[in-house]
């Protein structure tokens, strides 16, 4: 297990599309560790794959009790919509208001390669859409008003 480095906005794998998983290989099950380290390190609430330089469908939410591992995560549902504060670990020192939903249903595999659907609300919710954002080269900034600095 190890700490990554976080990629920055600006480097260009966080602008591409991450590639589907197409089976859940031990070097997967390594990967969903070194993101949970570089998370905890970091003291985030979610991380994907790519902010660590890996071009795959992974993402890590880690909310309250929560840690939940996502691999090919797919919204299917989405109800409502809530503004709310966001920041990214990969856009240090910035803030800003992003519109999400409310309620989302998502699908995707654990790492045993077992389909969970998790129904969510709220901050995981938003942790959820904001991670799903970056497999498809979307930062919280794209879509965020009122964008400000703050210390870190
Ligand atoms: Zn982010």
């Amino acid at each position: 297990m190890a700490v990554f480095r976080i990629v920055n906005m600006g480097e260009d794998i966080l602008r591409e599309k991450a590639k589907c998983v197409a089976e859940i290989t031990p070097n997967i099950l390594k990967l969903l560790d070194n993101m949970a380290d570089t998370l905890r390190e970091a003291q985030g609430v979610g991380l994907a794959a790519p902010q660590i330089g890996v071009l795959k469908r992974v993402a890590i939410v880690h909310v309250g009790e929560d840690f939940i591992e996502l691999i090919n995560p797919e919204i299917l549902e989405v109800k409502g919509e809530v503004r709310g504060v966001e920041g990214c670990l990969s856009v240090p020192g910035v803030q800003g208001e992003v519109v999400r939903g409310r309620y989302i249903r998502v699908r995707a595999l654990d790492r045993t390669g077992a389909v969970q659907v998790y129904e969510t609300e709220g901050l995981l919710a938003r942790v959820f859409q904001h991670e799903i954002d970056h497999l498809d080269g979307v930062l919280f900034v794209d879509k965020a008003s009122r964008l400000e600095k703050v210390e870190t």
